[in-house]
């Protein structure tokens, strides 16, 4: 079976920056386990079933590579999945301190998943799924950065919002 890695996140929606992090990932690991998890903190836009399809269109094709959705602690969902690590993307500086707490934080609730960081692409270094809606939202061109279909969902939405 080889060695699993979770990705987890929001994904709200996936950006070009996931995508370029999931392949790096891909060269380390035999499997990733994109794993889209609760985020007290983001009320989302898109629904789970819209997250979920969206990187499953993103990722189509490319074998070795899994989308699923959990509740709970993310090293519980690691163990289920017998997973050895979990991976996370840095861009700037200001991912540090929150990634860096998040990090040891699993470690002590689970000493046996490391946390692996990996940086992107320096053109998707500034790319959050928050800056494509807010841009988005106000009909700024963000198509360079989002897959094709998933500019196609975020138009739909916008347009659906505005009624
Ligand atoms: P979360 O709310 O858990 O941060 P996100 O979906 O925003 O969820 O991000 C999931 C992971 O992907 C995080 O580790 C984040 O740093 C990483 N990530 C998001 N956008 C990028 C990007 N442009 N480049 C590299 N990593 C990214």
């Amino acid at each position: 079976m080889g060695v699993k890695a979770i990705y987890p996140g929001t994904f709200d929606p996936i950006t070009n920056g996931h995508i370029d992090i999931l392949f790096r990932s891909l060269r380390i690991f035999d499997h990733i386990v994109v794993g889209i998890g609760p985020n007290p903190k983001k009320a989302a836009l898109f629904s789970l079933e819209e997250r979920i399809s969206m990187i499953q269109e993103s990722v189509k094709g490319i074998s070795h590579v899994s989308v699923e959705t959990f509740d709970g602690l993310l090293v519980d969902f690691a163990k289920r999945h017998n997973a050895k690590a979990i991976i996370r993307g840095l861009r700037a500086m200001s991912d540090f301190e929150y990634e860096f707490q998040m990090a040891l934080m699993n470690r002590k609730l689970d000493n046996n998943i490391e946390t692996v960081f990996l940086m992107p692409s320096e053109e998707y270094s500034y790319l959050t799924s928050s800056i494509v809606k807010v841009v988005g939202s106000f009909g700024g061109d963000v198509s360079s950065l989002i897959p094709k279909h998933v500019h196609y969902m975020l138009k739909e939405k916008f347009n659906k919002n505005r009624g």
